[in-house]
């Protein structure tokens, strides 16, 4: 029996999706999301297949879902202007070749761990009852997770561009020079496994220390997280891109210059650690660092 209701034990009917939601939809107090969770889970019969068929489908419809407005945008030519290297485009093979990679990928990388991750969830503390945390809450945890992923993200990219580890791991990643939406996720599996920790570790270790974490927080942070990865992939730059209006963020603008250039802007979400440790891309950046270096040689002849 699901434990969606906590310790409250409601004799609900499971032969149908609808019988359950039916009997759940006159329950005072839950809106409207959390009666279709709630009827979902009643529904499963079994809450470790329920939140693992959950995260799978989640994953699948949210990715698959967002590129395909970016592929309808590469196939029309209006949006040439706005293409960051307008001269480069993924030819149809190059797409369908990526996304056979990255669906073997989610069917043989990630859809076995994602079997343990109820069990995991629940022995430390992760809520999946109804009612939900509020949406303030949920806003704050999911902005925390957005900054503690990018230090992450940060570290271990900057990381897998090292030598050997460039070469045996992250190189694949890099096939595309101009990527798309698509090349999100072409990596190799260990790269999967350790980004992929800072999307789905950092809320369990975050819940292992507050014991404040929610379910659908985690559905949200990953559907969000996956949007922010594909949208940097783009290869667009748009005048209302988010970047424009917070500047901190990164965006295709600036994750498109290290797929160009190789090096530099390791950071996923902003721009903050590429600043700070001077490790921003494109030629702006070089510039700027040149003339940095000029500067502090010409103040060391002065004081000689
Ligand atoms: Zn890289
Ligand atoms: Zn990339």
């Amino acid at each position: 029996m699901s434990q969606v209701f906590g310790s409250n034990s409601i004799d609900i009917p499971k032969e149908t999706f609808l019988s359950a939601y039916n009997a759940i939809k006159n329950i005072d107090g839950l809106n409207f999301i959390e009666k279709l969770w709630a009827a979902y889970y009643v529904y499963m019969d079994n809450d470790i297949v329920a939140t693992g068929l959950l995260f799978f489908l989640l994953h699948e419809v949210m990715y698959f879902g967002r590129c395909i407005p970016w592929y309808i945008i590469d196939r029309t030519p209006w949006f040439k202007k706005y293409k960051i290297q307008p001269n480069v485009y993924p030819s149809d093979k190059e797409q369908w070749e990526c996304t056979k990679s990255v669906l073997k990928s989610h069917f043989f990388v990630e859809a076995f761990p994602i079997w343990f991750f109820h069990p995991i969830a629940e022995k430390i503390g992760v809520s999946y009852n109804v009612p939900f945390p509020s949406w303030i809450t949920i806003a704050t945890q999911v902005t925390i997770f957005f900054f503690l992923e990018d230090a992450w993200h940060y570290w271990f990219h900057r990381g897998i561009h090292y030598g050997q580890f460039y070469r045996y791991i992250h190189k694949q990643h890099h096939r595309y020079a101009a990527p798309f939406g698509l090349a999100a996720e072409y990596a190799h599996p260990i790269e999967v496994m350790l980004l992929g920790f800072g999307t789905v570790g950092i809320p369990i270790v975050w819940c292992y220390f507050t014991r404040n974490l929610h379910l659908f927080t985690i559905c949200i942070w990953i559907t969000l997280r996956l949007f922010q990865a594909i949208d940097a992939h783009s290869g667009y730059e748009f005048p209302i891109s988010l970047h424009h209006f917070f500047p901190l963020w990164a965006g295709a603008d600036h994750h498109d210059e290290h797929h160009h250039h190789f090096i530099g802007n390791y950071a996923s979400s902003f721009r903050i650690w590429d600043f700070i440790l001077d490790t921003e891309a494109g030629a702006t950046a070089k510039q700027t660092r040149e003339k940095k270096s000029k500067l502090s040689a010409e103040k060391v002849a002065q004081t000689n």
